[in-house]
């Protein structure tokens, strides 16, 4: 059992962490050099020997092994990111740099995406050097640069080049899973992340004729460019149900005494309720339509218009996906990735899938765990290519109101304390039986 001084340090490290600003604003706009220093120290504190690698100077990754007692076990992969999306700071209650702790409550950028997991996993670590813990198999602990943006500087960086340090890791876990889900209606659910949708971000290029806006025009780019965007953002995409996906609607069903019915997936997650949400977006792929750009006068008919689109798509679903976004675009408009990751799929009976589910059972006897796929993406993406399986399971017990996904890159970001020791709690059993 993690002690009471694993209690104090979480919060103090949750809160220290929030103070470096490592806001990244994308185009490598970023430097997480301090907080990786700060989690470096702790870890070398603890007696670990944590490599500092970049690749960029100032966008600093943190890298340490911890020795298992079984060295025929594979290793596992724990890890975090330093870098948090911007924040203004007028618009918060208290200042989103001040990892400020008032009655009970970490607030700050970073207090749930993810500096508290970071300063969960150095808590633990430090425990466990205080009491004379090995695990049983090795853990390899990652500290990231750059997960808000491209992760070039940080996960792809570290599994491109640095591939050796991970040496033996099957498996990962890290951000977006075991947090307490409140349906509104008594029940709590800690959904484990064992998936993601890949990611599509996609240009799209129309082209015509330029020419007087005045004139008879058949082949105006901007006409071509409003047609395709309005298929695709009209586009009812079919549902595609991957492993996980049928698992949590399965599981889900099962706590609210439903019949499962996966052929009438729409009426099943209506009956889900607020539950239903945790799955909605991960039945079937989507391609949103989030920016435009064209022309340059209003009397001028422009000769190209751009458009982004953010596209996900399920595991398996990946041909489908460039097949229809080819239809829905038509000869007149050409489209091509600007940014493109694979999907993810974990398996939820694992033994490493069940741990993790009795590990949040025994701090929370109320809750029911299941599995869920992310609908966006992680650094596990970036882990996959050197074969690790990865999974979302940061624990936090959350009081009723507090909105998980809302505060996730939301205003008055905030974590409870209580919610970090759990955490820690529940970390360290995880990892104990790992
Ligand atoms: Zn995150």
């Amino acid at each position: 059992m993690a002690d009471e001084r694993a209690m104090d340090e979480v919060v103090t490290f949750t809160s220290d962490l929030i103070r470096i600003d490592t806001t990244n604003r994308g185009g490598g706009d970023c430097r997480e050099r301090p907080a990786a220093e700060y989690a470096a120290a702790r870890l070398a504190e603890a007696g670990l020997e944590p490599v500092l690698l970049e690749r960029v100077p100032g966008r600093a990754n943190v890298v340490a092994r911890l020795e298992g007692t079984d060295p025929s076990a594979d290793a596992l992969l724990v890890h975090g990111h330093l870098d948090v999306v911007p924040a203004e700071a007028a618009d918060w209650s208290v200042h989103p740099f001040s990892g400020e702790v008032r009655d009970g409550v970490v607030w700050g950028r970073g207090a749930v995406d993810m500096k508290n997991m970071d300063a969960m996993i150095l808590a633990v670590v430090r425990a466990w050097a205080r009491e004379g813990v090995r695990p049983r198999r090795d853990i390899v602990i990652a500290f990231t640069a750059d997960e808000e943006a491209s992760a070039e500087d940080g996960s792809g960086f570290l599994a491109d080049r640095h591939a050796h340090l991970f040496e033996g890791c099957t498996e990962g876990v890290s951000e977006s899973g075991a947090f307490t889900f409140h349906d509104g209606d008594g029940r709590q659910i800690y959904p484990i992340a064992a998936g993601e949708r890949g990611t599509a971000w996609m240009r799209l290029t129309a082209r015509g004729r330029a020419g007087h806006g005045s004139k008879v025009n058949r082949e105006n780019a901007v006409t071509r460019l409003a047609a395709a965007i309005t298929r695709i953002g009209e586009h009812q995409w079919p549902l595609r149900l991957t492993p996980t996906v049928r698992a949590a609607l399965t599981e889900l069903a099962a706590v609210y005494g439903i019949e499962t019915d996966l052929s009438d997936v729409d009426t099943l997650l209506d009956k889900l309720g607020t539950a239903g949400k945790l799955v909605e977006a991960t039945v079937r792929n989507s391609a949103n339509p989030t920016m435009l750009d064209a022309g340059y006068k209003v009397n001028v008919i422009p000769g190209e218009a751009v458009a982004r689109v953010d596209g996900r798509y399920l595991a398996g679903a990946e041909d489908e996906f460039r097949a229809t976004m080819d239809r829905l675009t038509g000869p007149d408009v050409d489209w091509e990735f600007e940014h493109h990751e694979v999907a993810l799929q974990a398996p939820v009976d694992s033994p490493t899938y069940l741990r993790m589910r009795s590990a949040v059972e025994e701090f929370a006897p109320e809750g029911h765990v299941v599995p869920y796929c992310m609908s966006g993406g992680t650094d596990a993406k970036q882990f996959s290519r050197l074969g690790i399986t990865g999974y979302g399971f940061a624990p936090l017990k959350l009081p009723e109101g507090f909105d998980y996904q809302a505060l996730f890159h939301g205003v008055d970001e905030r974590v409870p304390v209580e919610a970090l020791h759990f955490g820690v709690r529940v970390l360290d059993r995880f990892l104990r039986t790992a």
